[in-house]
């Protein structure tokens, strides 16, 4: 029992103790690399819309500084506790080491729901949040990005109160910032071009054609529609979608231009139509060619991976497969995992390319930044494959390995403090 513990860390913990017996990592250098390095918790006080005074808990957790400073992503959400920021900040950690990018893992959030929120109480929030970490970060300490419940305009909150701080415009402190502000290119969309990159080469490996093949995604947010819109671009069909406000299922396939208008209008994928609506407790479970859950963790567990009926399983969303679905999924070869630590990745590489790009005050194109980001994925899916195809192991295995790898090498080579 340690103030970490809860379902979302406890599953990070199994999974790399999988990892370091398979890696035959000794017992004394385990809790080395697992324990984050710092974890900090705040009150943000914000003045709400009625009048009262709010107080939010916010949390930030950075896992290792050993290959640089720490990165990762801001989530707003009902479900954030310590526990769900540290597992995310350990998977960001061998998610930066595989894609062989500077960085450990950090995670934050704030436990609020960010849909009740007004548009000034958010940006109050967003504010305070920022503020009460301004000791904690740093363009080479800690740098934030947007997850869940977050988006450019929080990032863009977030960097003006930090540069108000400092009395200078720091841009490089966050990234996932408008454009405007210093933001890079192609950074919103990465992290669903980068899904849909990867899934094409998984069918390719298949020897199955992405056009008229059929997909169903879970969410439908910044990850889940960026994906989806790559996908029809592709020709693949997407038959299914949900978001926490609805789900949708069609045969004949949906009509994604219709369906992205309506959610940039709307802020939601509810009102769409009448007909189409789906259940959204069997919509993972439907029969596609890919299956992409781009929302939630721990929605596929033993039980759903026995029914998934896909041929690609590719985890947008961060730990949505449960290491006893891993079981299940391992006397399943027909299905292709796309592990999530593989298969998001493209969010923290155009994150890191717009750290670079601020640091050097020096922006590249967006053909510059897609073409170095899909050169930096296919080099990861080639090296998670051949270990796989190597060693018999699971595709989560490879990946995971090759990341926790890379960070036990740096921290046997520096010694103690990182
Ligand atoms: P977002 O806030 O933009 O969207 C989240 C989506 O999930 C929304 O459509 C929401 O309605 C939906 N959702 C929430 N609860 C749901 C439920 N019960 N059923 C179905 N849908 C539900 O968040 P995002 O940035 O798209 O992140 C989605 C996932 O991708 C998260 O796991 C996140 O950690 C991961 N991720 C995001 C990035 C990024 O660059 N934004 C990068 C890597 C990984």
């Amino acid at each position: 029992m340690d103030i970490y513990s809860g379902p979302v860390f406890d599953m990070a913990r199994t999974q790399f103790h999988r990892i370091a017996d398979y890696l035959e990592v000794p017992a004394d250098e385990r809790d080395r690399l697992l324990y984050p390095k710092r974890a900090i918790a705040v009150a943000c006080p914000i003045h709400a819309d009625d009048g009262t005074l709010k107080v939010f808990q916010g949390f930030r957790v950075q896992h290792h500084l050993t290959l640089g400073p720490t990165k990762g992503g801001t989530r707003f959400a009902p479900s954030v506790d310590i526990g769900e920021v540290a597992a995310l900040a350990v998977w960001m950690s061998w998610k930066c080491a595989l894609a062989g990018l500077p960085y450990g893992g950090a995670k934050g959030g704030v436990t609020v729901d960010p849909y009740a929120l007004s548009l000034r109480e958010l940006e109050a929030l967003s504010r305070r949040y920022m503020q009460e970490m301004i000791p904690f970060v740093g363009p080479h300490t800690d740098v934030m990005a947007p997850d869940m419940g977050t988006n450019e305009q929080v990032m863009a909150w977030f960097m003006d109160t930090y540069s108000m701080y400092q009395g200078q415009t720091v841009t490089e402190i966050v990234t996932g910032k408008p454009v405007a502000t210093g933001g890079t290119l192609g950074r919103r969309e990465a992290t669903g071009r980068g899904v849909a990159y990867l899934v094409e080469r998984a069918m390719d490996r298949l020897g199955a054609p992405m056009t008229g093949a059929t997909a169903i995604i879970q969410g439908f947010g910044n990850v889940g529609s960026i994906t989806a819109a790559s996908l029809a671009a592709r020709g693949v069909k997407v038959i299914g979608v949900s978001d926490h406000t609805a789900c949708y299922f069609d045969a004949k396939g949906l009509d994604v231009p219709a369906l992205l208008r309506h959610a940039a209008a709307t802020g939601k994928l509810a009102g769409f139509s009448n007909e189409l609506a789906a259940d959204p407790a069997t919509l993972l479970a439907r029969k596609c060619d890919i299956l992409i859950p781009a929302a939630l963790e721990r929605v596929i567990d033993a039980g759903m991976a026995a029914r998934i009926d896909c041929r690609v399983l590719a985890e947008a969303a961060n730990g949505p497969t449960t290491p006893d679905a891993d079981e299940v999924l391992a006397q399943r070869p027909d299905i292709f995992v796309i592990p999530d630590i593989l298969c998001n990745a493209g969010g923290v590489i155009v994150s890191y390319f717009e750290w670079v790009q601020d640091l050097q005050q020096f922006f590249w194109d967006e053909a510059e930044v897609n073409d170095r980001l899909y050169r930096v994925l296919q080099r990861a899916f080639v090296q998670v494959l051949d270990r796989a195809g190597r060693d018999k192991v699971a595709h989560r295995t490879a990946a995971m390995a090759i990341g926790v790898a890379k960070v036990r090498d740096a921290k046997k080579a520096r010694g103690l403090f990182p």
